[in-house]
């Protein structure tokens, strides 16, 4: 029979978490659409990717 892939990571596809492989991958794909309308409204704000998140909490500690 035809093995079908995860058409996010290219793993075997699961049934349960059909037509992907796991949740995570499902996720990853809503998190697509979601991240691609997201990106359209939020492109002329770059600086939120900039910010230093994790560089100061590491240096208090
Ligand atoms: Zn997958």
């Amino acid at each position: 029979m035809p093995k079908v892939i995860c058409p996010i990571c290219g793993k075997e596809m699961i049934e349960r978490y059909r037509p992907f492989c796991s949740k995570h991958c499902a996720d990853v794909d809503l998190g697509r659409w979601f991240g691609g309308k997201y990106r359209v409204e939020t492109e002329e704000m770059p600086d939120f990717s900039q910010l230093p998140a994790n560089d100061d909490d590491y240096e208090v500690n």
